[in-house]
């Protein structure tokens, strides 16, 4: 794994995201409106054209359901969870698709159950981005390795490989980018949402990959305190019940 990227030097300001958004959104309504407006004139409605009206609404959709993931601050709620058990969810749900195409996951995990203190959904979502992104790059199967494991004595370490396409140098730096991707129905959004989940985390993230062989992404996040009890921010004694 040779080539590396610090994600931290990529942050992109608001400014550019919302540039970069409204641009993403113009293009499918330019589309949209264009058969709307065909359609009045021929007074005909194609079912192509009505396919393809639906697939551009659910471009916009979906990169609005993307960025409502990180605007939605007053459904944050961090607790403490065992990171474990958010990994096993996480596989579960994908596990159906990665064994379509012949993709195995291996497990390394310490016996420890280590906790952080997350937005459990939040923390889901980076990593249903980031092994969404490894299945997408095996298309020829073959197997997700995800490690967890302390990294000291206040952070856990989790990376997660795989034995895709891998990341041509030239590629890498544009990573942090929004609305960078390679692919024909990718949002270029997933790996810049994760980062600013991590973040949020006060984690890091670092992606190495080498092409042809495959793709590492380290993750480091704190551990929780056990004084970081559940909803309990004002530093009390959490209230039995
Ligand atoms: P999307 O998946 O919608 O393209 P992401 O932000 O998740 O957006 O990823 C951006 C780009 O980074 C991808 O299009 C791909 O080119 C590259 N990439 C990310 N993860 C991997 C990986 N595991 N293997 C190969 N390329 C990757
Ligand atoms: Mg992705």
């Amino acid at each position: 794994m040779e080539e590396l990227l610090r994600r931290s030097e990529k942050l992109t300001t608001v400014g550019q995201l919302a540039a970069g958004v409204a641009h993403e959104i113009r293009n499918p309504l330019t589309t949209l409106r264009g058969f709307l407006q065909l359609q009045r004139e021929t007074n005909q409605v194609s079912p192509q054209h009505n396919e393809i009206m639906l697939s551009e609404l659910d471009r916009i959709n979906l990169i609005v359901s993307e960025f409502l993931i990180l605007a939605k601050p007053q459904a944050t709620q961090f607790q403490v969870k065992s990171i474990r058990s958010i990994l096993s969810d996480v596989v579960n749900l994908l596990d159906s698709q990665a064994h379509l195409y012949d993709i195995e996951f291996k497990f390394e995990f310490e016996p420890e159950d280590y906790k952080v203190h997350c937005e459990e959904n939040q923390m889901k979502q980076v990593f249903i981005n980031i092994i969404k992104n490894a299945i997408e790059a095996m298309e020829d199967g073959g197997i997700i390795r995800i490690e967890l494991f302390r990294l000291s004595r206040e952070e856990i370490g989790i990376t997660i490989t795989d034995q895709g396409i891998g990341i041509p140098s030239h590629i890498l730096p544009k990573l942090g980018e929004p609305f960078f991707t390679s692919k024909e129905n990718g949002t270029g959004l997933g790996l810049m949402i994760s980062q600013g989940i991590i973040e949020g985390h006060k984690g890091m993230m670092e992606i190495f990959s080498k092409p042809g062989k495959g793709t590492r992404v380290d993750i480091v996040l704190p551990i929780a305190w056990e004084t970081q009890t559940d909803i309990n921010h004002e530093g009390e004694e959490p209230i039995a019940n």
